[in-house]
């Protein structure tokens, strides 16, 4: 197996498009990273780049420490796994695993002793003999994964390969693709518009936009400590709620939050208290999760909002809220409950926003402090 880097890429198609913006990204021996980002943020392009289909306009592309920029797909040893399975049609399953093998010449006992070991890691033994036609949609993608697994590449690249299939599917496939890229130590770099798959097959995600890398994490940390408003605002369904606000104080020194015409107070250590009065009177973005917003108790001075639509989906509900007195186009918020919670469109609520899950960000969208693994967890 094998490391990799991209050392400050850039891509620019002929035409002018410049699809990569000095991306730089190491990825381990054995680790498996996802790509993430909306369509036509540049994802397949950094793959491309990868397996030799492309050629970096500025940058180094290194594959265990030689670089590569100009070697040949072939030369690279890669393997890529498209969406669109590419097996032979008129061959077996049997064939289309045989198939690479026989391409490097290999004897045949140690092609068989391949297909083998193949065979039994992805559970194929039953569909050796069928032709590709004659197998589901994740049959073909794991064939598709077992003839790029035979070549025993340094680097297995995968772009979208499970956007064919259906949603239940995608989830089983989706398991197994990361218990057999574990099994097998790949250096995996996988492409997909879905976060959610992203979290759960990369070790790390890399999150991209408009071709330029916007966070690298482990998908827990992506989570907890999104570096800007762009990955708060695309990791998690439904994303992190982001609101216009700013830090003020009252006459009598205490520090609130102001939202709109609304404020709410800020029950703050005094060490947190001490840091966001850096940021009294500058626009912020405010984040918290749909999950981690209340409604306040009696006690509380909670934020006026009210209910645009609600979704029951069983094991939770999903409220859509208005925020009473936002500037116009306010955004819609939204709030998770646990279990069914019956809510009528205009029921007016009371939110309660606690200080531990709050994010900050400034006005370009960066940062600043994350409740939530920040100082005061203890509310
Ligand atoms: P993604 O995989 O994230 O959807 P792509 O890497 O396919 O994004 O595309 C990134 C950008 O580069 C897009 O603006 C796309 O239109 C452009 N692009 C991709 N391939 C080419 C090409 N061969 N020639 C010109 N522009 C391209």
């Amino acid at each position: 197996m094998a490391h990799v880097s991209f050392e400050n890429i850039d891509k620019i198609y002929p035409g002018g498009t410049q699809a990569i913006f000095d991306f730089n990204l190491a990825i381990a021996d054995g680790e498996r990273v996802a790509l993430v980002g909306p369509s036509g943020c540049g994802k397949s392009t950094l793959l491309r780049l990868l397996a030799g289909l492309e050629i970096a306009t500025r940058g180094v592309l290194s594959i265990n420490g030689q670089t590569v920029n100009h070697l040949s797909p072939q030369q690279r040893n890669v393997a890529m796994v498209f969406q669109d399975y590419a097996l032979y049609p008129h061959m077996t399953v049997r064939r289309n695993l045989e198939f690479p093998l026989k391409m490097r010449d290999l004897a045949r006992a140690e092609i068989e002793r391949q297909v083998h070991w193949v065979t039994g890691l992805l559970s194929l033994s039953g569909l050796l003999d069928r032709l590709p036609r004659q197998l589901s949609g994740g049959q073909r993608q794991r064939v598709a994964m077992g003839r790029a697994l035979v070549r025993q590449p340094a680097v297995f690249l995968m772009d979208e390969p499970l956007s064919n299939l259906d949603a239940r599917l995608r989830v089983q496939i989706r398991s197994e693709i990361s218990e057999l890229l574990e099994r097998a130590s790949a250096t995996a770099l996988y492409v997909t518009h879905d976060q959610a798959e992203a979290m759960t097959l990369g070790q790390r995600v890399a999150v991209l936009d408009q071709g330029r890398l916007r966070q690298t994490a482990p998908p827990q940390e992506l989570y907890e400590r999104p570096a800007n408003t762009f990955v708060a605002g695309f990791i998690g369904n439904p994303p992190m709620n982001l609101l216009p606000a700013m830090l003020i104080v009252t006459s009598e020194d205490q520090l609130r939050l102001r939202l709109g015409e609304q404020s709410l107070p800020l029950a703050l250590s005094a060490s947190t208290a001490a840091l966001w009065r850096q940021w009294l009177g500058t626009p912020l973005s405010v984040g918290i999760r749909p999950e981690h917003l209340r409604m306040a108790a009696e006690k509380d001075e909670g934020l006026r909002a009210m209910v645009q639509d609600a979704e029951y989906l069983g094991h939770e509900t999903l409220l859509y809220l208005r925020i009473d007195g936002l500037a116009l186009p306010a955004p819609v918020v939204v709030m998770r409950l646990p279990g069914i919670r019956i809510f009528h469109k205009g029921d007016m609520l009371r939110l309660f926003l606690s200080p531990a899950h709050l994010h900050l960000f400034d006005a370009a969208g960066l940062a600043l402090d994350h409740g939530i693994t920040g100082h005061d967890a203890r509310y």
